[in-house]
Protein backbone atom coordinates (compact mmCIF):
# COMPACT_ATOMS: atom_id res chain seq x y z
CA UNK A 1 0.00 0.00 0.00
CA UNK A 2 1.31 3.43 -0.97
CA UNK A 3 3.03 5.00 2.06
CA UNK A 4 5.88 7.15 0.76
CA UNK A 5 6.63 8.86 4.09
CA UNK A 6 6.39 5.72 6.29
CA UNK A 7 3.28 6.84 8.11
CA UNK A 8 2.78 3.23 9.10
CA UNK A 9 5.74 3.61 11.50
CA UNK A 10 3.80 6.27 13.41
CA UNK A 11 0.78 4.05 14.02
CA UNK A 12 0.12 2.01 17.13
CA UNK A 13 -0.39 -1.74 17.07
CA UNK A 14 -4.10 -1.24 17.72
CA UNK A 15 -4.43 1.20 14.82
CA UNK A 16 -2.67 -1.18 12.43
CA UNK A 17 -4.83 -4.10 13.56
CA UNK A 18 -8.04 -2.11 13.04
CA UNK A 19 -6.92 -1.09 9.55
CA UNK A 20 -5.74 -4.55 8.53
CA UNK A 21 -8.94 -6.26 9.72
CA UNK A 22 -11.03 -3.96 7.52
CA UNK A 23 -8.60 -4.40 4.62
CA UNK A 24 -8.86 -8.21 4.79
CA UNK A 25 -12.63 -8.08 5.05
CA UNK A 26 -13.01 -5.75 2.08
CA UNK A 27 -10.66 -7.78 -0.10
CA UNK A 28 -12.52 -11.02 0.61
CA UNK A 29 -16.13 -9.92 0.95
CA UNK A 30 -16.66 -6.79 -1.14
CA UNK A 31 -13.95 -6.35 -3.74
CA UNK A 32 -14.89 -9.46 -5.79
CA UNK A 33 -18.37 -8.12 -6.65
CA UNK A 34 -18.15 -4.33 -6.29
CA UNK A 35 -17.97 -3.60 -10.03
CA UNK A 36 -21.03 -5.73 -10.71
CA UNK A 37 -22.91 -4.18 -7.79
CA UNK A 38 -22.16 -0.68 -9.05
CA UNK A 39 -23.27 -1.62 -12.56
CA UNK A 40 -26.50 -3.06 -11.15
CA UNK A 41 -26.98 -0.21 -8.63
CA UNK A 42 -27.11 -2.77 -5.84
CA UNK A 43 -26.15 -2.49 -2.17
CA UNK A 44 -25.71 -5.80 -0.37
CA UNK A 45 -27.52 -5.40 2.94
CA UNK A 46 -25.91 -8.63 4.18
CA UNK A 47 -22.68 -6.64 4.51
CA UNK A 48 -24.13 -4.55 7.35
CA UNK A 49 -23.97 -7.14 10.19
CA UNK A 50 -20.53 -8.16 8.90
CA UNK A 51 -19.32 -4.56 9.13
CA UNK A 52 -20.80 -4.48 12.63
CA UNK A 53 -18.91 -7.63 13.63
CA UNK A 54 -15.75 -5.99 12.31
CA UNK A 55 -16.26 -2.99 14.60
CA UNK A 56 -16.72 -0.53 11.72
CA UNK A 57 -19.75 1.15 13.31
CA UNK A 58 -19.07 3.76 15.99
CA UNK A 59 -15.53 2.49 16.64
CA UNK A 60 -14.70 5.55 18.78
CA UNK A 61 -17.79 5.26 21.02
CA UNK A 62 -17.19 3.58 24.42
CA UNK A 63 -17.36 -0.19 24.73
CA UNK A 64 -20.13 0.13 27.30
CA UNK A 65 -22.50 0.73 24.36
CA UNK A 66 -21.26 -2.24 22.34
CA UNK A 67 -18.76 -0.13 20.39
CA UNK A 68 -14.99 -0.28 19.95
CA UNK A 69 -13.76 2.45 22.30
CA UNK A 70 -10.92 3.10 19.85
CA UNK A 71 -9.20 6.33 18.89
CA UNK A 72 -10.01 8.58 15.94
CA UNK A 73 -6.96 7.57 13.94
CA UNK A 74 -8.20 3.96 13.98
CA UNK A 75 -11.58 5.21 12.78
CA UNK A 76 -9.91 7.16 9.98
CA UNK A 77 -7.84 4.18 8.87
CA UNK A 78 -10.95 2.00 8.79
CA UNK A 79 -12.72 4.56 6.58
CA UNK A 80 -9.68 4.66 4.30
CA UNK A 81 -9.81 0.89 3.78
CA UNK A 82 -13.57 0.92 3.08
CA UNK A 83 -13.28 3.75 0.57
CA UNK A 84 -10.28 2.17 -1.11
CA UNK A 85 -12.92 -0.28 -2.28
CA UNK A 86 -15.88 2.06 -2.81
CA UNK A 87 -17.08 5.42 -1.49
CA UNK A 88 -20.58 3.95 -1.08
CA UNK A 89 -19.33 1.34 1.36
CA UNK A 90 -17.57 4.04 3.38
CA UNK A 91 -20.66 6.26 3.21
CA UNK A 92 -22.78 3.52 4.78
CA UNK A 93 -20.32 3.17 7.66
CA UNK A 94 -19.72 6.89 8.17
CA UNK A 95 -23.42 7.69 8.27
CA UNK A 96 -24.06 4.91 10.76
CA UNK A 97 -21.08 5.94 12.93
CA UNK A 98 -20.85 9.71 12.74
CA UNK A 99 -24.33 10.82 11.78
CA UNK A 100 -26.48 8.34 13.70
CA UNK A 101 -24.52 6.79 16.58
CA UNK A 102 -22.52 9.95 17.34
CA UNK A 103 -25.62 12.19 17.85
CA UNK A 104 -27.30 9.52 19.97
CA UNK A 105 -24.15 9.22 22.06
CA UNK A 106 -23.51 12.97 22.26
CA UNK A 107 -27.03 14.36 22.56
CA UNK A 108 -29.12 11.36 23.68
CA UNK A 109 -30.33 10.28 27.10
CA UNK A 110 -28.79 7.20 28.75
CA UNK A 111 -31.99 5.28 27.90
CA UNK A 112 -31.69 6.25 24.22
CA UNK A 113 -28.02 5.26 24.19
CA UNK A 114 -28.75 1.86 25.70
CA UNK A 115 -31.71 1.26 23.38
CA UNK A 116 -30.08 2.22 20.08
CA UNK A 117 -26.28 2.09 20.23
CA UNK A 118 -25.65 -1.64 20.78
CA UNK A 119 -28.01 -2.60 17.93
CA UNK A 120 -26.50 0.01 15.61
CA UNK A 121 -22.98 -1.11 16.56
CA UNK A 122 -23.70 -4.73 15.70
CA UNK A 123 -25.44 -3.81 12.46
CA UNK A 124 -28.70 -5.36 13.62
CA UNK A 125 -30.20 -1.91 13.02
CA UNK A 126 -29.37 0.59 10.30
CA UNK A 127 -29.63 4.34 10.78
CA UNK A 128 -29.78 7.44 8.59
CA UNK A 129 -29.41 11.20 9.10
CA UNK A 130 -31.94 13.66 7.73
CA UNK A 131 -30.77 17.24 7.41
CA UNK A 132 -30.95 18.13 3.68
CA UNK A 133 -34.37 19.05 2.28
CA UNK A 134 -35.60 19.37 -1.32
CA UNK A 135 -35.29 23.18 -1.13
CA UNK A 136 -32.56 23.53 1.52
CA UNK A 137 -29.13 21.92 1.01
CA UNK A 138 -26.20 24.22 1.72
CA UNK A 139 -28.48 26.36 3.87
CA UNK A 140 -30.04 23.96 6.39
CA UNK A 141 -30.94 26.81 8.73
CA UNK A 142 -33.91 27.55 6.42
CA UNK A 143 -35.31 24.02 6.82
CA UNK A 144 -39.08 23.64 6.73
CA UNK A 145 -39.48 20.27 8.48
CA UNK A 146 -41.11 21.01 11.82
CA UNK A 147 -42.95 19.50 14.75
CA UNK A 148 -45.54 20.65 17.25
CA UNK A 149 -46.07 19.56 20.84
CA UNK A 150 -49.33 17.65 21.14
CA UNK A 151 -49.08 16.96 24.88
CA UNK A 152 -48.20 13.26 24.96
CA UNK A 153 -46.35 13.22 21.60
CA UNK A 154 -44.85 15.43 18.87
CA UNK A 155 -46.46 15.73 15.44
CA UNK A 156 -43.82 15.85 12.68
CA UNK A 157 -44.32 17.13 9.12
CA UNK A 158 -41.90 17.77 6.27
CA UNK A 159 -39.48 16.00 3.95
CA UNK A 160 -35.77 15.27 3.62
CA UNK A 161 -33.95 14.47 0.39
CA UNK A 162 -30.69 12.74 -0.54
CA UNK A 163 -30.53 10.63 2.58
CA UNK A 164 -27.90 7.85 2.61
CA UNK A 165 -29.23 4.49 3.91
CA UNK A 166 -32.80 5.84 4.25
CA UNK A 167 -34.62 3.08 2.32
CA UNK A 168 -33.36 0.42 4.76
CA UNK A 169 -33.11 2.50 7.93
CA UNK A 170 -34.63 1.28 11.20
CA UNK A 171 -34.08 4.70 12.76
CA UNK A 172 -33.66 8.17 11.28
CA UNK A 173 -32.00 11.02 13.16
CA UNK A 174 -34.19 13.85 11.89
CA UNK A 175 -33.42 17.55 12.32
CA UNK A 176 -36.59 19.64 12.54
CA UNK A 177 -37.75 22.94 13.97
CA UNK A 178 -39.98 23.20 17.03
CA UNK A 179 -42.73 25.79 17.45
CA UNK A 180 -40.14 28.42 18.43
CA UNK A 181 -38.17 27.73 15.23
CA UNK A 182 -35.33 26.06 17.14
CA UNK A 183 -33.60 23.09 15.44
CA UNK A 184 -33.97 19.85 17.44
CA UNK A 185 -33.15 16.19 16.83
CA UNK A 186 -35.84 13.49 16.75
CA UNK A 187 -35.40 9.72 16.49
CA UNK A 188 -37.99 8.58 13.96
CA UNK A 189 -38.40 4.83 13.83
CA UNK A 190 -39.38 2.59 10.93
CA UNK A 191 -43.07 1.71 11.04
CA UNK A 192 -44.24 4.96 12.62
CA UNK A 193 -47.47 5.89 10.88
CA UNK A 194 -47.06 8.52 8.15
CA UNK A 195 -43.29 7.91 7.81
CA UNK A 196 -41.98 6.65 4.46
CA UNK A 197 -38.47 6.47 2.94
CA UNK A 198 -38.63 5.94 -0.84
CA UNK A 199 -35.41 5.18 -2.72
CA UNK A 200 -33.88 7.59 -5.24
CA UNK A 201 -33.02 5.89 -8.54
CA UNK A 202 -30.99 6.95 -11.56
CA UNK A 203 -27.73 7.99 -9.86
CA UNK A 204 -24.50 7.84 -11.90
CA UNK A 205 -22.56 8.15 -8.64
CA UNK A 206 -22.49 6.04 -5.45
CA UNK A 207 -24.41 3.39 -7.34
CA UNK A 208 -23.56 0.64 -4.82
CA UNK A 209 -25.07 2.73 -2.02
CA UNK A 210 -28.68 3.36 -1.06
CA UNK A 211 -29.97 6.94 -1.15
CA UNK A 212 -33.53 8.01 -0.55
CA UNK A 213 -36.03 10.46 0.83
CA UNK A 214 -37.66 10.79 4.23
CA UNK A 215 -41.31 11.86 4.15
CA UNK A 216 -43.20 12.82 7.33
CA UNK A 217 -46.95 13.15 7.01
CA UNK A 218 -48.35 13.86 10.47
CA UNK A 219 -45.97 11.39 12.13
CA UNK A 220 -46.62 10.93 15.85
CA UNK A 221 -43.20 10.81 17.49
CA UNK A 222 -43.12 9.72 21.15
CA UNK A 223 -41.70 12.37 23.45
CA UNK A 224 -38.95 10.06 24.63
CA UNK A 225 -37.58 10.13 21.04
CA UNK A 226 -36.43 13.75 21.26
CA UNK A 227 -32.65 14.03 21.72
CA UNK A 228 -32.63 15.98 25.00
CA UNK A 229 -29.22 17.59 24.63
CA UNK A 230 -29.42 18.71 20.99
CA UNK A 231 -30.27 22.38 20.63
CA UNK A 232 -29.85 24.53 17.56
CA UNK A 233 -28.13 24.00 14.22
CA UNK A 234 -24.75 23.58 15.91
CA UNK A 235 -25.84 20.07 16.97
CA UNK A 236 -26.16 18.57 13.46
CA UNK A 237 -23.06 20.55 12.44
CA UNK A 238 -21.07 18.80 15.18
CA UNK A 239 -22.14 15.47 13.68
CA UNK A 240 -21.00 16.67 10.27
CA UNK A 241 -17.58 17.54 11.72
CA UNK A 242 -17.18 13.93 12.76
CA UNK A 243 -18.35 12.57 9.40
CA UNK A 244 -16.21 15.00 7.39
CA UNK A 245 -13.22 13.89 9.40
CA UNK A 246 -13.91 10.31 8.25
CA UNK A 247 -14.30 11.46 4.64
CA UNK A 248 -10.88 13.16 4.77
CA UNK A 249 -9.31 9.77 5.48
CA UNK A 250 -11.67 7.76 3.30
CA UNK A 251 -10.94 9.53 0.03
CA UNK A 252 -7.21 8.92 0.47
CA UNK A 253 -8.15 5.25 0.07
CA UNK A 254 -9.90 5.84 -3.26
CA UNK A 255 -6.99 7.99 -4.48
CA UNK A 256 -4.48 5.27 -3.57
CA UNK A 257 -6.55 2.65 -5.36
CA UNK A 258 -6.63 4.79 -8.54
CA UNK A 259 -2.92 5.65 -8.30
CA UNK A 260 -1.79 2.04 -7.77
CA UNK A 261 -4.01 0.83 -10.62
CA UNK A 262 -2.62 3.46 -13.01
CA UNK A 263 0.97 2.82 -11.92
CA UNK A 264 0.68 -0.93 -12.56
CA UNK A 265 -1.07 -0.36 -15.87
CA UNK A 266 1.52 2.13 -17.08
CA UNK A 267 4.35 -0.30 -16.31
CA UNK A 268 2.66 -3.02 -18.39
CA UNK A 269 1.10 -1.06 -21.23
CA UNK A 270 3.48 -0.50 -24.13
CA UNK A 271 3.21 2.13 -26.86
CA UNK A 272 5.98 3.17 -29.25
CA UNK A 273 7.84 0.02 -28.11
CA UNK A 274 8.18 0.96 -24.45
CA UNK A 275 6.05 1.01 -21.30
CA UNK A 276 4.02 4.22 -21.11
CA UNK A 277 5.51 4.60 -17.59
CA UNK A 278 8.78 5.42 -19.38
CA UNK A 279 7.43 8.64 -20.90
CA UNK A 280 8.15 11.85 -19.04
CA UNK A 281 4.52 12.98 -19.19
CA UNK A 282 3.39 9.80 -17.43
CA UNK A 283 6.10 10.17 -14.82
CA UNK A 284 5.07 13.76 -14.19
CA UNK A 285 1.53 12.60 -13.53
CA UNK A 286 2.65 9.77 -11.22
CA UNK A 287 5.13 11.95 -9.30
CA UNK A 288 2.59 14.70 -8.75
CA UNK A 289 -0.17 12.30 -7.75
CA UNK A 290 2.07 10.55 -5.22
CA UNK A 291 3.08 13.93 -3.79
CA UNK A 292 -0.54 14.99 -3.34
CA UNK A 293 -1.55 11.63 -1.82
CA UNK A 294 1.35 11.89 0.63
CA UNK A 295 0.40 15.43 1.65
CA UNK A 296 -3.20 14.30 2.21
CA UNK A 297 -2.03 11.35 4.34
CA UNK A 298 0.03 13.67 6.54
CA UNK A 299 -2.90 16.06 6.87
CA UNK A 300 -5.12 13.18 8.00
CA UNK A 301 -2.62 11.93 10.55
CA UNK A 302 -2.17 15.35 12.15
CA UNK A 303 -5.91 16.01 12.11
CA UNK A 304 -6.42 12.62 13.75
CA UNK A 305 -3.95 13.53 16.51
CA UNK A 306 -5.80 16.80 17.11
CA UNK A 307 -9.14 14.98 17.11
CA UNK A 308 -7.87 12.48 19.68
CA UNK A 309 -6.75 15.39 21.85
CA UNK A 310 -10.16 17.06 21.44
CA UNK A 311 -8.50 19.98 19.65
CA UNK A 312 -9.65 19.58 16.03
CA UNK A 313 -11.54 22.66 14.88
CA UNK A 314 -14.33 22.85 12.32
CA UNK A 315 -12.22 24.96 9.95
CA UNK A 316 -9.36 22.43 10.10
CA UNK A 317 -11.78 19.62 9.28
CA UNK A 318 -13.21 21.69 6.40
CA UNK A 319 -9.71 22.23 5.03
CA UNK A 320 -8.94 18.51 5.18
CA UNK A 321 -12.27 17.43 3.64
CA UNK A 322 -12.03 20.01 0.87
CA UNK A 323 -8.38 19.37 0.04
CA UNK A 324 -8.49 15.61 0.20
CA UNK A 325 -11.69 15.13 -1.80
CA UNK A 326 -10.45 17.46 -4.55
CA UNK A 327 -7.11 15.62 -4.48
CA UNK A 328 -8.87 12.24 -4.83
CA UNK A 329 -11.12 13.44 -7.65
CA UNK A 330 -8.16 14.90 -9.53
CA UNK A 331 -6.23 11.66 -8.98
CA UNK A 332 -9.13 9.65 -10.39
CA UNK A 333 -9.39 11.92 -13.46
CA UNK A 334 -5.64 11.81 -14.20
CA UNK A 335 -5.45 8.05 -13.64
CA UNK A 336 -8.47 7.46 -15.84
CA UNK A 337 -6.63 9.15 -18.68
CA UNK A 338 -3.52 7.08 -18.08
CA UNK A 339 -5.54 3.95 -18.84
CA UNK A 340 -6.76 5.31 -22.16
CA UNK A 341 -9.92 3.59 -23.38
CA UNK A 342 -9.56 0.82 -20.79
CA UNK A 343 -10.06 3.48 -18.13
CA UNK A 344 -13.75 3.83 -18.93
CA UNK A 345 -14.54 0.15 -18.33
CA UNK A 346 -15.48 -1.77 -15.19
CA UNK A 347 -12.37 -3.90 -15.57
CA UNK A 348 -10.66 -1.20 -13.53
CA UNK A 349 -12.01 0.70 -10.49
CA UNK A 350 -11.00 4.20 -11.58
CA UNK A 351 -14.11 5.40 -13.42
CA UNK A 352 -16.31 4.11 -10.57
CA UNK A 353 -14.21 6.02 -8.01
CA UNK A 354 -14.33 9.11 -10.21
CA UNK A 355 -18.12 9.04 -10.41
CA UNK A 356 -18.44 8.31 -6.68
CA UNK A 357 -16.20 11.23 -5.79
CA UNK A 358 -18.55 13.61 -7.62
CA UNK A 359 -21.00 12.93 -4.77
CA UNK A 360 -18.35 13.10 -2.08
CA UNK A 361 -17.26 16.55 -3.27
CA UNK A 362 -20.91 17.67 -2.96
CA UNK A 363 -22.19 16.02 0.19
CA UNK A 364 -21.36 17.00 3.77
CA UNK A 365 -20.76 20.53 2.53
CA UNK A 366 -19.82 21.27 -1.07
CA UNK A 367 -16.28 22.15 -2.13
CA UNK A 368 -17.23 25.83 -2.29
CA UNK A 369 -19.07 25.84 1.04
CA UNK A 370 -15.94 24.50 2.78
CA UNK A 371 -13.97 27.29 1.15
CA UNK A 372 -16.44 29.78 2.64
CA UNK A 373 -16.12 28.13 6.07
CA UNK A 374 -12.36 28.59 5.83
CA UNK A 375 -12.74 32.15 4.54
CA UNK A 376 -15.02 33.05 7.44
CA UNK A 377 -12.58 31.50 9.90
CA UNK A 378 -9.60 33.37 8.45
CA UNK A 379 -11.25 36.79 8.17
CA UNK A 380 -13.96 36.69 10.81
CA UNK A 381 -16.41 37.77 8.08
CA UNK A 382 -19.04 35.36 6.77
CA UNK A 383 -19.47 35.47 2.98
CA UNK A 384 -22.34 32.97 2.92
CA UNK A 385 -25.09 35.50 2.37
C1 LIG B 1 -25.28 10.64 -2.79
C2 LIG B 1 -25.63 11.68 -1.76
C3 LIG B 1 -25.84 11.30 -0.44
C4 LIG B 1 -26.23 12.26 0.52
N1 LIG B 1 -26.49 11.85 1.81
C5 LIG B 1 -27.02 12.76 2.70
C6 LIG B 1 -27.46 12.32 4.00
O1 LIG B 1 -27.30 11.15 4.40
N2 LIG B 1 -28.07 13.22 4.82
C7 LIG B 1 -28.26 14.54 4.44
O2 LIG B 1 -28.84 15.30 5.22
N3 LIG B 1 -27.83 14.97 3.21
C8 LIG B 1 -27.24 14.12 2.33
N4 LIG B 1 -26.84 14.54 1.08
C9 LIG B 1 -27.11 15.92 0.67
C10 LIG B 1 -25.88 16.81 0.58
O3 LIG B 1 -25.34 17.07 1.84
C11 LIG B 1 -26.29 18.08 -0.21
O4 LIG B 1 -26.50 17.67 -1.55
C12 LIG B 1 -25.27 19.18 -0.10
O5 LIG B 1 -25.24 19.74 1.20
C13 LIG B 1 -25.53 20.32 -1.12
O6 LIG B 1 -26.87 20.71 -1.09
P1 LIG B 1 -27.69 20.80 -2.47
O7 LIG B 1 -27.49 19.55 -3.23
O8 LIG B 1 -29.09 21.20 -2.12
O9 LIG B 1 -26.99 21.96 -3.29
P2 LIG B 1 -27.24 23.54 -3.14
O10 LIG B 1 -27.15 23.94 -1.72
O11 LIG B 1 -28.48 23.90 -3.90
O12 LIG B 1 -25.97 24.10 -3.88
C14 LIG B 1 -25.87 24.14 -5.33
C15 LIG B 1 -24.58 24.87 -5.69
O13 LIG B 1 -24.62 26.20 -5.18
C16 LIG B 1 -23.47 26.46 -4.41
N5 LIG B 1 -23.79 27.37 -3.29
C17 LIG B 1 -24.80 27.27 -2.39
N6 LIG B 1 -24.75 28.29 -1.53
C18 LIG B 1 -23.69 29.06 -1.87
C19 LIG B 1 -23.10 30.25 -1.36
N7 LIG B 1 -23.57 30.85 -0.25
N8 LIG B 1 -22.03 30.76 -1.99
C20 LIG B 1 -21.50 30.14 -3.09
N9 LIG B 1 -22.00 29.01 -3.61
C21 LIG B 1 -23.09 28.48 -3.02
C22 LIG B 1 -23.01 25.10 -3.88
O14 LIG B 1 -21.63 25.09 -3.55
C23 LIG B 1 -23.35 24.20 -5.06
O15 LIG B 1 -22.29 24.23 -5.98
C24 LIG B 1 -26.37 13.62 0.13
C25 LIG B 1 -26.09 14.00 -1.19
C26 LIG B 1 -25.71 13.05 -2.14
C27 LIG B 1 -25.42 13.48 -3.54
Amino acid sequence: MTDFFHIDDLLTEEQRLARDAVRDFVEKEVQPHIEQDAQEAKFRTELIPKLGALGAFGPYIPQKYGCGGMDYISYGLMMQELEKCDSGLRSCASVQSSLVMFPIFKFGSEEQRMKFLPKLASGEWVGCFGLTEPDHGSDPSSMKTHFVDKGDHYLLNGAKLWITNSPIADVAVVWAKNEEGRVKGLLVEKGMQGFTAPEIHGKWSLRASLTGELVFDNVKVPKENLLPNADGLSSPLKCLDSARYGISWGVVGSAINCYETALNYSLERKQFDKPIAGFQLTQKKLAELLTEITKAQLLCLRLGQLKDQGLARTAQISMAKRNNVAMALNTARECRQMLGAMGITDQFPIMRHMMNLESVITYEGTHDIHLLILGAHITGISAFT
